[in-house]
């Protein structure tokens, strides 16, 4: 148990520390219903495999963990889980697996690139993930499947989706319209174009906290089994494809920047949080809605980078 109480005093640290840090960044504003969130919020928490079947899976958090956040691009983490399981390897003939190195609602790599999107973790990649789960399905249908999956995850009928931040996504969406009829021009979107869209709003307006989330990304620390239930989500090697994917790919073009200095797999979103798994440890999700340059949370990152030098979590 000394681990535990060990795990208990790092989050207090990690959150002391980062009250120095709390105002820096911009919230992203180009998404109205997210522009006025407070800047000043914080929260972190670790949701950690039990050791022995029967135990329960532990959470320690701190600060404002229980608050929740759109968690925006951390969705498709989730989405993507569906549908691997729902397609399996076809999938990869219509999403790449590279970084992009380009920033998360880019247009000019599909033309090079003949509408077949980097990865499935940019806004490009995850619009074709969301058509692929869609396959001539209700729109409606769909979004209840995706809140349900997480809401199972997170072992929590609380998670909603936010309709004021879908609506407020829809009125300005004009950019992700654009990359879904790109996308359809080279025949890699086959429904249609504003029912994907609805789709992928409102899987961007999920609202979680910090606790609901590093719960729901457990499955990712555990070889895809939910320790919770012991239901298999997904299949050992989709787990470290997806975590590899993660490491790679899941903070835009700081994708290489957030490997060096915390050194796990890791998705974020421009609501601020990040869910970060550290592999046969935990999954942990931070908070903070002020980004940096790259529309990651500046503090999310700083918390994250103390956080594994202090647990002395790292994949390498
Ligand atoms: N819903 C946001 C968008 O599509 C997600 C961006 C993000 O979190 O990276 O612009």
């Amino acid at each position: 148990m000394e681990h535990l109480k060990n795990l208990d005093e790092i989050v207090g640290t990690v959150c002391r520390e980062m009250q120095a840090h709390l105002g820096h960044g911009r919230v992203a504003d180009y998404i109205p219903a997210l522009a006025k969130i407070d800047p000043r919020h914080f929260g972190i928490a670790i949701a950690i495999q039990p050791e022995r079947e029967a135990e329960e899976v532990a959470i320690f958090a701190a600060g404002d963990a229980e608050v929740p956040f759109s968690v925006q691009s951390i969705s498709k983490v989730f989405t993507l889980t569906m549908a691997l399981e729902k397609l399996g390897g076809a999938l990869w003939k219509r999403v790449g697996k590279e970084p992009s190195g380009s920033p998360f609602n880019s247009i000019v790599q599909l033309e090079n690139e003949r509408g077949i999107p980097r990865n499935p973790l940019i806004n490009a990649g995850a619009l074709v993930v969301t058509d692929a789960l869609l396959a001539g399905g209700d729109p409606a249908q769909l979004i209840a499947g995706i809140l349900d999956f997480i809401r199972g995850l997170a072992h929590d009928p609380a998670v909603t989706i936010d309709p004021e931040v879908a609506t407020s996504e829809g009125d300005t969406g004009f950019r992700n319209a654009s990359l879904a009829n790109f996308l359809r021009a080279f025949g890699n979107i086959e429904n249609n174009i504003q029912d994907v869209l609805e789709v992928y709003f409102h899987q961007c307006a999920l609202r979680m906290n910090c606790r609901q989330l590093a719960r729901a990304g457990l499955y990712l620390a555990h070889g895809g089994v939910d320790p919770g239930s012991a239901a298999r989500v997904t299949s050992v090697q989709r787990t470290r494809r997806i975590n590899a994917l993660m490491m790679t790919c899941g903070h835009y073009d700081a994708s290489g920047d957030f490997a060096f200095r915390v050194g796990l797999s890791g998705k974020s979103g421009v609501g601020g949080g990040i869910l970060a798994i550290a592999p046969r440890r935990a999954s942990i999700a931070v908070w903070s809605p002020g980004l940096n340059a790259w529309g990651n949370s500046h503090v999310g990152v700083l918390a994250l980078e103390k956080l594994s030098s202090l647990a002395g979590w790292s994949v390498f």
